[in-house]
């Protein structure tokens, strides 16, 4: 067993920036922060148009980004949060600069982009490689700080909780969180990792789906293990699809051409050239996402084609290189010139606006747990995330999660007792699994079924007939699960069922269309 004043699960921009706080305010805590892949991968690091700051006060105001925030998020958001999002924006991201970050400037001005969804031009960049380059700032300093210890490769299973109590009835608003269950996937062994406070930032679950943007460690693991302690999981219908990712016919994670793109002025356009975003909404391709979403959605179902097209060939070639340079490389490696041919795109799965339920200090329904991020619903986003708005929320919600980590460590109230009758993981009586392809099988079962059933359009009808899909998918890896030795793999088949099922039933439960959620038969 290995103690920890504060274990982080998950080493994106809200794992990483919770735990520099802490670390530069407190330099005695032990921090250590686990992470299930290589240290920088992350949905951060996909991270392309910017993060979105009030930065210019002659032409912008908070009250703007406020105002737009409200709108994307079709009203469901929490004003008190989306205001002190934005209000505290300007502070975590002089911060966020501090720490080494490098944003793009003209003449000593930050350059600002706009994206859909936004009235003023008001997100910052870093070309069109931001996530990386604050994920590599942020991993700098993390390592070159003395109290944090990183652990790649270390893939949590479950928190530790009374819910492994043999025998225990669950008080719900009683449960404590002591650490987790973590597979080191170097040696093999399972380590119990204790904490007085644990942080989730587990990022999202695109991979629920067939095609998403997201990389391979978006399954949604920390939102599934707090939901199996018994902690409250919210918003999980609202999963945001991206309007324009770059077409493959290879299933998994798609290239995005981030909205910023659009925001520069390429247009949206059929095959044969038509444009039709005017049929839609007034702004046009600068409408939010959803809206931009559907309509692609909808006319690649009337013509039947698998993709529409992206012109950019009117644009600014010389901006777009020093803007889109890794874009336009991208396009170049797959034999496509965009200042000569449309960019095939297509909506693929994006933004899990919903998740872990937390106040604004993050603090979940489990006591000493926190999240923070992409994997919670925090009430930023409402029923849809305006775009750039996710970096900021790491940043604001990690500076806050760790104020309230720090007082709570410096009042040292914690109470061990429980954690003694929990027992040390048993693999006793399981054994190898002797082929993965039951796994794979499985998981692109569940794929095919919520791309099919549960996407862009839903209906009650494909929502009944998905929850019959998912008990049955279910079942089959409830058995793998109890007799196979764990593996990663596995696990994630089993956190993708249970985020399956929250998005099923918390999509038959809605009563209206909102936001990102759209079902026809509500209409
Ligand atoms: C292609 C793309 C472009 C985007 N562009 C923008 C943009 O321009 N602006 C913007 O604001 N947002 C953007 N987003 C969204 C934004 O990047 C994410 O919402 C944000 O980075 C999430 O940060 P996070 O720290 O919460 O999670 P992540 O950055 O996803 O980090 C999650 C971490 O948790 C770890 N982890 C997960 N499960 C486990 C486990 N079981 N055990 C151990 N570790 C685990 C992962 O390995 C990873 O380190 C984009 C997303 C994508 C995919």
């Amino acid at each position: 067993m290995i103690k920890a004043d504060v274990l982080v699960i998950g080493s994106g921009i809200s794992g990483l920036s919770y735990a520099i706080k802490i670390s530069e305010k407190m330099p005695e805590a032990k921090i250590i922060i686990v992470t299930k892949a290589d240290e920088d991968e992350s949905n951060t690091k996909y991270a392309q148009g910017g993060l979105a700051v009030v930065t210019d006060f002659d032409n912008d105001t908070f009250q703007k980004h406020i105002d737009d925030t409200m709108r994307a998020g079709d009203g469901e958001n929490d004003l008190s949060v989306v205001k002190m999002v934005v209000e505290e924006g300007p502070k975590r991201f002089k911060e966020l600069v501090d720490w080494g970050t490098n944003f793009d400037k003209k003449d000593g001005e930050l350059m600002l982009g706009r994206e859909g969804g936004h009235t003023e031009n008001r997100i910052v960049h870093h070309k069109d490689i931001t996530g990386a380059e604050i994920e590599r700032a942020l991993l700098e300093t993390a390592t070159n700080s003395k109290n944090i210890e990183i652990l790649p490769y270390h893939y949590v299973i479950d928190l530790i909780t009374q819910h492994h109590v043999p025998g225990k009835e669950l008080d719900e608003g009683n449960i404590n969180c002591y650490g987790a269950y973590i597979l080191d996937e170097k040696s093999n062994k399972i380590k119990k990792i204790t904490a007085k406070i644990t942080l989730v930032a587990t990022g999202g679950a695109g991979h629920v789906y067939k095609n998403t943007t997201n990389p391979i460690i978006a399954t949604g693991d920390g939102i599934a293990f707090v939901a199996r302690a018994k902690g409250k999981v919210s918003n999980m219908q609202y999963y945001q699809f991206h309007p324009t990712a770059l077409y493959s016919k290879i299933d998994g994670m798609l290239f995005l051409i981030s909205e910023a793109v659009r925001g520069d002025g390429a247009k949206l356009r059929l095959k044969n050239g038509e444009p039709f975003m005017k049929k839609y909404d007034e702004r046009e391709e600068l409408a939010s996402r959803d809206i931009v979403a559907r309509a692609i959605d909808n006319e690649m179902k009337i013509t039947g084609d698998e993709f529409v097209g992206l012109d950019c060939r009117k644009m600014n070639k010389e901006k777009f290189l020093e803007h889109f340079p890794n874009i336009y490389q991208k396009c170049l490696d797959e034999g496509i010139d965009p200042f000569k041919d449309l960019i095939p795109v297509v909506p693929a799965c994006h933004y899990l606006c919903g998740g872990i339920e937390t106040d604004k200090d993050g603090q979940s329904s489990i006591k000493n747990l926190f999240a923070v991020g992409e994997c919670t619903n925090s009430g930023l986003h409402g029923a849809n995330r305006l775009a750039s708005n996710s970096l900021l929320e790491g940043l604001v919600f990690g500076h806050n999660a760790a104020m309230k980590t720090i007082e709570l460590l410096d009042k040292n109230d914690f109470n061990f007792e429980d954690l003694k009758a929990i027992p040390e993981w048993n693999e006793e009586g399981m054994k190898m699994m002797d082929e993965m392809v039951l796994v794979s099988y499985l998981r692109k079962q569940l794929q095919e079924m919520m791309s099919d059933l549960v996407s862009i359009v839903r209906s009650n009808e494909r929502l009944e007939m998905a929850l019959n899909k998912q008990k049955e998918i279910s079942e089959a890896v409830k058995q793998l699960y109890k007799y196979s030795i764990l593996s990663p793999k596995l696990s994630e088949l089993r956190n993708l069922v249970n985020i399956a099922e929250l998005i099923i039933v918390q999509s038959i439960a809605m009563k209206e269309n909102k936001g990102a959620f759209f079902n026809k038969d509500l209409v």
